[in-house]
């Protein structure tokens, strides 16, 4: 991978094209010990090592991040009134501009995948890998094992749509119920619709997997961490 030193050093924080020509002209920056001067000079990050006042820097085309998304924040990278995901990472990481894999209601919590990889994103979403992706909830009403059997062979939604095999494990039955579900699918609002479906309300929802990956119970609502290459490896 070339690119020029400027564009790499503006990528990863090091400020606008024009702050970071003024670094260079500073003297601060060298590539494999020496001083480089020219914004235009090209550079393989992956394999040469660039300095500034002394200290290595690392570029990263790619960044993957793991939330654990707070209620009351939307899954979209702006928005004129609400807060977004997006405002919760700090800058180091806000500047790769990462974006979220797929969406969890405004209400909904849980883990929450960032990143800028366009085609991990894609492979993640596309309808055709059914990637399951399992939830915690509580449901005001008693989930019954019908209702397990309905979700096994799919249940019509209030559109007509029938949804593909869903796997619910009841974890607490009573006027109030807790159970995990299962789905391979994404549908708008899904999960409180199949349960709209049988007549129950979903009250809380946590997404708690995705795909190979569980959410991480050392992050609290708000927090996020990087994804290790061994987690990135897995989700490839
Ligand atoms: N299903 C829903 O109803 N909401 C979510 O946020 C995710 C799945």
């Amino acid at each position: 991978m070339i690119m020029r030193i400027d564009k790499m050093l503006s990528t990863i924080g090091f400020g606008s094209r024009k702050e970071v020509k003024a670094l260079l002209k500073s003297g601060a920056v060298k590539i494999e010990g020496q001083i480089v001067k020219d914004s235009g000079k090209h550079v393989n990050p992956k394999e040469q090592i660039v300095t500034v006042h002394g200290e290595p820097v690392v570029y990263k085309e790619f960044i993957y991040l793991m939330l654990n998304k707070p209620p009351g924040v939307i899954s979209a990278t702006e928005d004129s009134m609400h807060q977004t995901v997006i405002d919760l990472l700090v800058m180091e990481d806000a500047i790769y501009e990462p974006f979220p894999v797929g969406r969890l209601d405004k209400d909904t919590e849980g883990l929450l995948l960032l990143t800028n990889d366009g085609q991990l994103s894609h492979q993640l979403l596309s309808p055709k890998k059914h990637v399951p992706k399992t939830y915690f909830a509580v449901i005001e009403g008693e989930v019954t094992n019908e209702d397990v059997v309905q979700f096994k062979e799919g249940v019509v939604l209030e559109d007509g749509y029938k949804t593909l095999p869903a796997d619910l494990v009841i974890l607490k039955q009573g006027i109030s119920s807790d159970i995990e579900i299962t789905i391979t699918e994404g549908k708008f609002h899904q999960v409180k619709r199949m349960f709209e479906a049988v007549g129950k309300r979903v009250v809380y929802l946590q997404r708690i997997k995705m795909g190979p990956l569980s959410l991480d119970e050392t992050l609290e609502l708000g927090e996020y961490r990087e994804l290790t290459e061994e987690e990135v490896d897995l989700l490839k």
